[in-house]
């Protein structure tokens, strides 16, 4: 493709509102633009980088088995209703209504609308599997949609769904698509993590998430430096085998002027984090619960709304915890709390905590937890943290940011039960399909990508997503000779089945330059006059900014070897 016919409008100067490199860089390179909030458009670069990554799951998705299909945007509210999620999803899901007054929303995912198909035509055994997926818009009024593509609230999913007539089928299914998720991963050439996932609202059984690793990612993982576990915080269990150990000399309260939080705190009182303990109040299904966890601690919401089985949970604010702890925020404790009180398992390993004094300015000192309140149950109730022994073999553990790019799901019954999706079996019984469901954020892996592989001048794409694979630089195209060597170049490589990004326009070739760089294809082609009259080819290696010539009068074979190293690199990780 020429460069003077494309519309590729690059920017000089990085968006203000940018606050992460690939927001910065695909806004930057001419790839999306924002219409709104979390509303972006793809521009004729960006979805070429969208194909080709779509091109990929698609050929993994086919290969293990799973058969594309396209379901639509909007879904009736009926089905959300049938399966109780009109009321549990919140705000995320944008409904609204027809002109008939019929309530409708925009999918934000698909389970309702594939078990409704599935269960209409499917009845026998014998048609089991069925293995089905789309690559398709979702929208989800996200609270706070941020970071570009990373977080939008339309954005492009690659969604799959599995029906099984047993458990046995049901996990291989599950694990065809771990598999395939692997591969996807692996070809487009992200460092990547599969770990332990908590099954949120989509619910479950149990899941898995793929992590690309990058310090702007919004998820923490913790893998074992000794063995293969690793999972989300959020999921991760903690193996707590303290005991219980010193004596506690008599609870009394001190005064703690203005010390809300536990620095203030540690500061006024001279005790380390590790001895406070914060009282957290939450509102659980709109019950009021507290929980207990170490000042240096953080609390896990995914953990307490299990334990209590609730489908929300939020944190109360200052009005309700005053009223419920007649204590201004900051100074609750657990000590007489009317409220079932929950507190994190690590908290009964040890004794003479600070805890607030339920009054104003004040907290309560040598608190033994069991001696002075009244723990309703001890639970593991906090994130995992990096001075915590591995849940599986007790080794060390290592913590580090991810970003989500895929998620797949045991679902077991949770739609089929609800939304009846039943078959006959062998014995003319009726049971319910076991389901599973799949999902790849096509979208936010090209941020993901970009977040782990940019540099101070672009983007520096993986030869799978990359728009282009090559761009040759034409340097002076008002000189005839150099003109006609690069349309020869340029029809070479087209040939070789290249797909080249021809840089023909009447630009400096500073612009040139910078340009190749911010796009960032992996291969860069250079023809100028000096180089011509030396009879070669100048090129660079855009990831490691190496720099060859390649012989112009063989450059058939030259480029092809170049090339080879190039993509090996890549392949390799080096
Ligand atoms: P998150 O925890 O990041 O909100 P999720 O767990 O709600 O994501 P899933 O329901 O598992 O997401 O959706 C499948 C995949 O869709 C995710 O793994 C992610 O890659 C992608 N995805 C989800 N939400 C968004 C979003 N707002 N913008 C872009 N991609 C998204
Ligand atoms: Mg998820």
């Amino acid at each position: 493709m020429r460069f003077s016919s494309c519309y590729i409008p690059t920017l000089k100067e990085s968006p203000a509102d940018a606050e992460v490199a690939s927001h910065r860089l695909l806004l930057r390179a001419g790839m999306i633009r924002r219409l709104t909030a979390g509303v972006y458009v793809y521009l004729p670069l960006g979805l070429r980088m969208l194909d080709k990554i779509s091109k990929i799951v698609r050929e993994e998705m086919n290969a293990a088995g799973f058969q594309e299909l396209l379901m639509p945007v909007v879904q009736p509210a009926d089905l959300w209703k049938e399966s109780g999620r009109w009321e549990q999803y919140g705000k995320e899901l944008l409904r609204f209504k027809d002109r008939n007054d019929r309530e409708c929303c925009l999918g934000p995912t698909h389970e309702e609308v594939i078990t409704d198909m599935v269960r209409g035509e499917v009845r026998s055994y014998r048609q089991l599997p069925v293995r089905l997926y789309q690559i398709q818009t979702k929208f989800r009024d996200e609270i706070r949609p941020r970071f570009g593509l990373m977080r939008g609230r339309e954005f492009i999913m690659k969604d799959a769904y599995s029906f099984d007539m047993d458990v046995a089928g049901a996990e291989r299914s599950y694990k065809s698509m771990y598999d395939a998720y692997m591969r996807i991963f692996q070809r487009l050439g992200v460092r990547f993590r599969a770990v332990e996932a908590d099954n949120g609202s989509i619910g479950g059984s149990f899941s898995h998430e793929f992590m690309v690793l990058a310090d702007t990612g919004e998820d923490t993982i913790v893998f074992c430096r000794n063995c293969d576990y690793a999972a989300n915080v959020e999921r991760a269990r903690i193996c707590w085998t303290g005991e219980k150990a010193r004596s506690c000399p008599p609870c009394r309260g001190v005064a703690t002027p203005g010390a809300h939080t536990v620095n203030e705190v540690v500061g006024m009182l001279g005790v380390p984090p590790a001895k406070i303990v914060k009282t957290l109040v939450f509102l659980a299904d709109g019950r009021p619960v507290a929980a207990l966890v170490r000042g240096d601690r953080e609390l896990n919401e995914a953990k307490l709304k299990n334990l209590l089985k609730a489908q929300d949970i939020k944190l109360a604010d200052a009005a309700a915890v005053e009223r419920l702890t007649r204590a201004p925020l900051g100074f609750a404790g657990p000590q007489g709390l009317d409220l079932p009180v929950y507190a994190d398992l690590e908290l009964q390993g040890d004794t003479d905590y600070v805890t607030g004094g339920n009054a104003a300015d004040t907290h309560a000192m040598h608190v033994d937890l069991s001696r002075d309140a009244h723990v309703t149950a001890f639970a593991d109730l906090r994130n995992i943290a990096a001075d915590d022994r591995c849940p599986c073999c007790g080794g060390d553990v290592t913590l580090r940011r991810g970003i989500e790019v895929g998620h797949v799901f045991m679902l077991g019954l949770k739609y089929s039960e609800a939304m009846h999706a039943a078959f006959l079996d062998e014995k003319g019984r009726e049971r319910l399909m076991i389901m599973g469901c799949y999902g790849i954020g096509v979208s936010r892996v090209a941020a993901a990508a970009v977040e782990q592989n940019h540099d101070a001048d672009g983007i520096v794409f993986p030869p799978s997503m990359a728009p282009f694979e090559a761009v040759l630089i034409c340097l002076d195209p008002n000189n005839a000779q150099v003109a006609a060597t690069a349309e020869k170049i340029y029809a070479l490589l087209r040939r070789l089945g290249v797909d080249v990004l021809y840089d023909d326009r009447e630009e400096r070739p500073g612009v040139k330059f910078k340009d190749a760089d911010l796009l960032g294809m992996p291969m860069q082609l250079v023809v100028g006059a000096k180089s011509l009259a030396r009879r070669v080819v100048e090129c660079k290696d855009r990831r490691c900014g190496e720099k060859s010539e390649l012989d112009l009068d063989h450059l058939e074979s030259a480029f092809g070897q170049w090339a080879s190293r190039v993509r090996a690199g890549w392949d390799t990780g080096t």
